[in-house]
């Protein structure tokens, strides 16, 4: 049994369970709120409590919105970038000339034109990461409509705020968040199944997980990698 309340601009979602303690737990990367709660515990009591440790939510969900700041990017000499699960460290070169972007071994090298700022470079990057995913993306499509005897009309990329990916079953199109370079490929290849996945089944019904877990039996340990949070900042070591 699962019921959703409300505290101010905190949503908590209640499930009674077979469990003999209180289980509440704020989530990453958002700050969703669970509250796990013996089967006996009655609406009001579970509000309650969850009243009664408000402050602590406000500060986890406060420590995960640093953690996420921390993260963000000014494409500077020395920063290190994500790149299919591994960290890369950037190098910025100033230049005249058409910006572009240079991969060799674990050093990203950012050409841009003086006095480019961050939002500059932040485009110039993420143009390279659809060439990145352009160039990967199709070959897992291919094997997987072989696979599920699936076809899918055409994909797109594009920045999403809170999904890894989405379905447009009528259209038979999928879409996969532009972010998703950052992560290894096999997390990629999960969700571009989990999506392809979609044009058999719309919903995530029973049949959607079965059909998940023969295709995928991992999706649970991938699903969890990928909403892990993004590595924190780190000192370089070459
Ligand atoms: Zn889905």
């Amino acid at each position: 049994m699962s019921e959703v309340f409300e505290l101010g601009e905190i949503t908590v979602n209640v499930t009674l369970k077979s469990v003999k303690n209180v289980h509440l737990t704020v989530h990453p990367p958002e700050g969703r709120v669970t509250l796990v709660a013996p089967m006996s515990t009655r609406p009001e009591v579970a509000r309650a409590y969850a009243i009664s440790k408000l402050g602590w939510i406000r500060l986890q969900q406060q420590a995960l919105r640093d953690q996420a700041r921390e993260t963000e990017r000014r494409y500077i000499e020395r920063e290190s970038h994500q790149l299919w699960g591994r960290n890369h460290l950037m190098t910025v070169i100033e230049e005249d000339t058409k910006p572009f972007v240079k991969l060799d071994h674990r050093r990203i090298t950012l050409t841009v034109r003086p006095g480019s700022d961050a939002a500059k470079r932040a485009e110039v990057m993420h143009e390279w990461h659809k060439r990145l995913l352009h160039a990967a993306v199709p070959d897992m499509i291919e094997r997987w409509e072989a696979r599920l005897g699936v076809r899918v009309a055409g994909y797109f990329l594009q920045r999403m705020k809170t999904k890894w990916g989405s379905c447009n079953h009528a259209a038979g199109n999928i879409r996969l968040n532009t972010e998703l370079v950052k992560k290894p490929k096999d997390l990629v290849e999960y969700v571009v199944v989990h999506e392809m996945l979609h044009l058999l089944e719309p919903t995530h019904n029973e049949r959607f997980v079965a059909l998940l877990t023969r295709h995928w039996p991992q999706w649970q340990e991938s699903r969890r990698e990928l909403n892990a949070l993004p590595l924190s900042s780190e000192t370089w070591s070459a």
